[in-house]
């Protein structure tokens, strides 16, 4: 699905020499480049305050402990996400609230965020899921009017403008908190777990930028409880160099999914992905929908080819044996439903050549066409 040991190797001289750089000075933790690719992180996305942390399940942790809520409050996230979005939910002891998507863009129906809300309810954490933005606009109008936090996750999506009347703003910039995730395999992923968060909020920034380190300010004065939570230098040395090469990245992705689209328009039963009015897709995934056409045995055709392809995500969250025991279970959500049989995703990552779009596409109308 990715393929980053050839992307390692366009940028190996500047890795080397950085990742060389920390084990000279043994500055692992904490070192000065932490607060460099902080610094560089900050303007790339426009936001006041970047805390880096551990991981983005991490990132999504400390942005609800930060709110201060209470056992029982309520906070709304879709279901058709990865599980680490409503798991923290739920390993603080708050209830999660599980909205439908929208069919064409699979992130949260802002249509259907206000039906959801109950006196209980305290933040709602859109996904921008596969690298395009759920409705910022229409989720900070029901957040204001509700008096509720929004915590994006970002993990997905990061580098995407999202457009507004007064010009491009990052996603990840514009709820209270945003989060992301520097997993090897996302769009800016480190050599190991990363993660980070982002608010404009003074006050939540000072209150995370504790909590991620043991709930101090001042060494060995603990003033609430918090948790460790910190990337280290190394994975802080190889993010500040890939971030410079971001929207490289995200221009390469885009090119795989142009082609992918036009490949695919000629069959009637696959939907290409989307792209929605209000942002720019960043194609953290190609994924497709399949009506009419077997999906599992299109994905078990193509991997007894050697082409991998992905289901995110085969089980939604409201049907996760874990939730049994919050009253979220099982919740009627007739399009994550759908959408669950139907979606596909392909490969797609910065460093793919011609010879394997034709590789893979020439197995996907291979199946197709014998199933026609
Ligand atoms: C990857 C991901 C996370 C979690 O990130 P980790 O760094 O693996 O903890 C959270 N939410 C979404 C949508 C993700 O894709």
């Amino acid at each position: 699905m990715v393929d980053l040991v050839s992307q390692y190797q366009e940028i190996k001289p500047e890795v080397d020499k950085a990742i060389t750089g920390i084990l000279e000075t043994a500055q692992f933790i904490n070192g000065p480049v932490v607060k460099e690719f902080q610094a560089d992180l900050e303007s790339y996305l426009g936001v006041k305050h970047v805390i880096p942390c551990a991981n983005g399940t991490d990132a999504l942790q400390i942005a609800l402990m930060a709110l201060g809520l209470k056992p029982g409050d309520e906070v709304i996230t879709p279901s058709f996400t990865f599980i680490a979005t409503t798991e923290v939910v739920a390993l603080l002891g708050l209830k999660p609230v599980f909205v439908d998507v929208d069919e064409e863009t699979f992130c949260i129906d802002a249509g259907k965020i206000e039906n959801a809300i109950t006196p209980n309810t305290k933040a709602i954490v859109p996904v921008h899921l596969y690298g395009q933005a759920a409705n910022m606009d229409e989720i900070m109008a029901i957040a204001k009017k509700h008096n509720v936090a929004v915590i994006e996750d970002n993990a997905q999506a990061i580098g995407s403008d999202y457009h507004t009347e007064n010009g491009d703003v990052k996603t990840g910039s514009i709820g209270h908190v945003g989060c992301t995730s520097f997993f090897p395999s996302k769009n800016l992923g480190c050599y190991g777990d990363g993660g980070a968060i982002f608010t404009n909020d003074d006050e939540l920034a000072a209150q995370m930028r504790k909590i991620v380190n043991h709930g101090q300010s001042k060494r060995y004065y603990h003033e609430t409880v918090g948790c460790n939570s910190r990337l280290d230098s190394i994975q802080a040395a190889v993010l500040k160099i890939k971030l410079a090469k971001l929207d490289q990245y995200i221009d390469a992705r885009r090119k795989v999914a142009d082609y992918y689209d036009n490949f695919l328009s000629q069959f009637e039963g696959v939907i290409a992905p989307v792209r929605g009015e209000k942002s720019r897709h960043v194609f953290h995934q190609y994924t497709m929908r399949l009506i009419g056409i077997d999906r599992n045995a299109l994905n078990a055709y193509l991997a007894d080819n050697g082409v991998p392809s992905m289901i995110y995500y085969p089980v939604p969250a409201h049907k996760q044996e874990m939730f049994a025991e919050f009253g979220s279970y099982a919740t009627d959500l007739p399009v994550t439903d759908l959408l669950t049989t139907q979606v596909l995703s392909l490969p797609i990552h910065t460093e793919m050549e011609q010879e394997q779009l034709d590789f893979i596409c020439g197995h996907i109308a291979d199946f197709i066409n014998a199933q026609a």
